[in-house]
């Protein structure tokens, strides 16, 4: 059949350039004589693999000297409670706004820990927007106020930073390397890597280092960050393969021109495929034009049998995981870095054909 264009919310599609140097590198990788899954993670091969990477990100998100860059295991949702264990400490206390599911369950997980403080919440309206922020609901000691920058499931993403004075902290799971981020507004960024890095299984954060170091009492040593910064993210066996692929992915970022240049190349996917929305009688956007997203696009028929038509259709079609989440209903479009403009072309022809078909 050949490769389809995947649509999938993550793991996602990766490029193409990276799959196959990955297949020519696979079984020996350069003088090694081995595969990068098989190196000691000690091995001066696999240091400079992972000394590239992190070099990749500092470069390519202009991330400043006092900030660590480490790559972790567990997941993004591992993230969730070592913010607050690590990040809580002074006052045990955190303002989180609530914009979907890994927003609530971020909050959910915080709150075995320390106090968290709910001051928006876009549930009203199954948070098809990103709700305006009222100061006065802001605590006034919290330790770390916390958002999920780009909502995968939902389709929307700040276009704002919330002005608060305490230190802000996002998840960029989904929208990481897709669009420039002044890292130094934030004293933590994280993202699993499956959306836009590479293969599930690392998880890239990035911190300041004056917030490490304080954990809670009683903190486990690997779900302390200083246990990875003090050890250069080897304090055990990291991720190696997953790490290796990442760092192919920053070269191909790389070579595209960087995050600026991706940034447009994913503003051009999203118009393409939001004009249609906006143009057509038969699909709509589920998300407020302000707020959404260029990662992940849902959308609707109105109708969930036409929906489900379209979702087998397009599938036959080689246009894959396009069906919404379970939460919406209808459908989702995710386009991260790695979906080339022609995949997002070819769906909008394919979609026009569709609402002709069924009128
Ligand atoms: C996918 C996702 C997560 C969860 O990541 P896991 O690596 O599966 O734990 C968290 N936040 C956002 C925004 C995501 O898109």
């Amino acid at each position: 059949m050949g490769r389809v264009y995947n649509f999938s919310a993550g793991p996602s599609m990766l490029p193409e350039e990276v799959l196959k140097k990955a297949a020519e590198e696979m079984v020996e990788y350069g003088t090694a004589g081995m595969s990068v899954m098989e190196m000691s993670h000690r091995s001066a091969d696999f240091q400079a693999i992972i000394d590239e990477a992190e070099s990749l990100v500092r470069e390519l998100m202009h991330v400043p000297d006092n900030y660590k860059v480490l790559f972790l295991q567990g997941g993004g949702s591992t993230q969730f409670a070592m913010i607050p264990m690590n990040l809580g400490t002074k006052n045990k206390k955190a303002d989180f706004v609530i914009t979907g599911q890994w927003a609530k369950k971020a909050a959910a997980e915080a709150e075995r820990f320390i106090e968290v403080n709910r001051v928006a919440s876009s549930a009203d309206k199954t948070f098809s927007y990103i709700p305006k922020l009222d100061k006065s609901a802001f605590s006034k000691d919290a330790d770390y106020f916390y958002i999920c920058y780009n909502n995968t499931i939902y389709g929307t993403r700040y276009t704002e930073l919330p002005q608060t004075d305490a230190t802000l902290v996002a998840d960029i799971s989904s929208c990481v390397m897709s669009e420039e981020i002044d890292v130094s507004k934030f004293g933590l960024l994280f993202a699993g890597a499956q959306k836009n890095l590479g293969p599930a299984g690392v998880t890239l954060v990035i911190v300041r280092e004056d917030l490490i170091g304080d954990a809670l009492e009683g903190t486990p040593t690997m779900l302390q960050y200083k246990t990875h910064a003090d050890n250069g993210s080897m304090y055990n066996t990291p991720p190696t393969y997953a790490i290796y692929i990442l760092k192919l992915v920053l070269e191909w970022v790389k070579a595209q021109g960087g995050v600026k240049a991706v940034q447009e190349i994913n503003e051009k996917k999203a118009k393409i495929l939001y004009d249609f929305l906006d143009s057509s009688e038969l699909f709509k956007g589920t998300v407020v034009k302000e707020d959404r997203s260029l990662m992940n696009v849902p959308f609707v028929t109105g109708n969930e049998e036409l929906d489900a038509k379209f979702v087998k259709e397009a599938k036959a079609a080689g246009f894959v995981n396009l069906k919404g989440h379970r939460t919406v209903g209808g459908m989702r479009a995710s386009i991260y870095n790695a979906m080339p403009v022609e995949g997002v072309e070819k769906l909008v022809a394919f979609m026009k054909k569709f609402e002709a078909e069924n009128k």
